[in-house]
């Protein structure tokens, strides 16, 4: 490697001294990632996905086998009755949209039990005021904040006891917030004593960043309804847009005729030549994953030993893929941002610098060099320029490859501390 990529002779010191202590932790990964393998091949198998399936339809989109076979493969992976996987799904961000729009009626009542929502959600609620909002359709919103980054049980219960609550939504992964991202396990405590109180509430998780991270998904615990982006995880990589949602029969019905339209629902909708891409990256998600978790604990670790507070730690038990450092200066997160987009494949000769960007108070610094836009399965990193100039990193389709981008960022670190030790 050293003939290739150049680094200063402590970067390579501390990655020889961290490594070590990381092969436990990658051994589970690795356990994990084979148990997804297997539930991924299976549902292949199951649904007999054949060559015939890489075809593609235009127009309508009438009878396209590819796509209705790649629905069949989700629900069997996520065990749920149906499923909706589609290119017309701009992200994850327009799948969540179509969902509550899909489920929500004029009247209902939406309550998060995870705090704030995604930043990109908060138009489409209303928590911002905007006349397509939601909120202008008549719909109510309430928010329950977590209690010591766990669902605050006592307060959900009760304001289900006193409320007619249509659906709730469930957050797992933390967007840019510090909270900690919430586990199945969390996900199966809270979703069980809700359907106690009353079995007729709609759960939708929010499972960006976090699938195949764990050996279940949230459809397995209880939730009526996940949703997630396909240019993160589940497109391993490939997928060049797209989300998804799977849930129970009625309900996807639901959200295909609020994305299509009333009466043709999952009928219509082309692919476009997309099916090979959503099945490959499907295959490969599994293993991308677990390269994106250990690029994240690579980072993990070599930033603490470098003093700045990450999160999570290096030996934590992990819920999703994404890693926050807090840099505390914001010369050391551009210093990190600049190695990151150095070491990427695309626009590597790229310097990002901190802009104004739409919803966002202060500057923000944004790192990727990704071969599809956006794209935060790739290794991406960004923050925005305030206290405590946190950095939110993700992504790394091979760990290879991410854990070259995070030692060539570790890399600006060390060269910065040096240099200021020579002034
Ligand atoms: C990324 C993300 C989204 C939105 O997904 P996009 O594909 O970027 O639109 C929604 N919720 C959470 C928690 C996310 O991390």
């Amino acid at each position: 490697m050293k003939e290739y990529i150049n680094l200063e002779p402590e970067t390579w010191a501390l990655y020889e001294k961290i490594l070590p202590d990381l092969q436990n932790v990658f051994a589970k990964i690795e356990e994990i990632c084979e148990l997804n393998t297997a539930k991924v091949l299976q549902a292949f198998w199951l649904n007999h996905v054949s060559e015939a399936h890489f075809s593609q339809t235009t127009g309508y989109g009438y009878d396209d086998i590819g796509r209705d076979t790649i629905e069949k493969v989700y629900a069997t992976i996520f065990k749920t009755e149906d499923a909706l996987v589609r290119t017309q799904f701009v992200s994850g961000s327009h799948a969540l949209a179509k969902t509550l729009f899909g489920l929500l009626r004029p009247n209902d009542l939406l309550l998060s039990i995870s705090g704030t929502p995604y930043d990109t959600l908060h138009e489409v609620i209303g928590i911002e005021e905007n006349p397509s909002s939601l909120k202008s359709f008549g719909i109510s919103y309430a928010e329950i904040p977590l209690k010591n980054d766990d669902f605050d049980d006592e307060k959900i219960l009760e304001f289900i006891r006193n409320h007619q609550v249509k659906l709730i939504e469930i957050q797992r992964s933390r967007g840019y917030s510090s909270r900690k991202s919430l586990s199945i396990q969390k996900c199966e405590r809270i979703i069980k004593k809700i359907k106690e109180v009353d079995s007729n509430i709609l759960i939708m998780v929010d499972n960006c960043y976090c699938e195949f991270v764990s050996d279940k998904e949230p459809s397995e615990v209880g939730a009526d309804v996940v949703v997630g982006s396909l240019i993160k995880n589940l497109g391993g990589g490939l997928a060049p847009n797209g989300g998804y949602v799977v849930g129970k029969k009625e309900l996807i019905k639901l959200v295909a005729e609020s994305l299509t339209l009333p009466g043709e629902g999952k009928e219509v909708g082309p692919s476009l030549g997309i099916n090979r891409q959503f099945l490959e990256g499907l295959f490969l998600a599994p293993q991308v994953v677990s390269s994106a978790l250990k690029t994240s604990i690579l980072a993990s670790a070599l930033l603490k030993e470098l003093g700045y507070i990450v999160d999570p730690e290096p030996l934590e038990n992990r819920v999703d893929i994404v890693q926050t450092i807090a840099f505390g200066n914001p010369a050391d997160l551009i210093s990190y941002c600049e190695g990151i987009q150095s070491g990427s494949p695309i626009d590597s000769f790229v310097k990002p610098i901190p802009v104004d960007m739409p919803g966002y108070k202060d500057p923000v610094i944004m790192a990727a060099g990704a071969f599809i836009q956006g794209s935060s399965i790739e290794l991406s990193c960004d923050g925005p320029l305030r206290e405590p100039y946190m950095a939110y990193q993700q992504g790394g389709i091979t760990y290879e490859s991410g854990k070259i981008g995070v030692l060539k960022a570790v890399n600006e670190i060390i060269k910065k501390r040096k240099e200021e030790v020579h002034e």
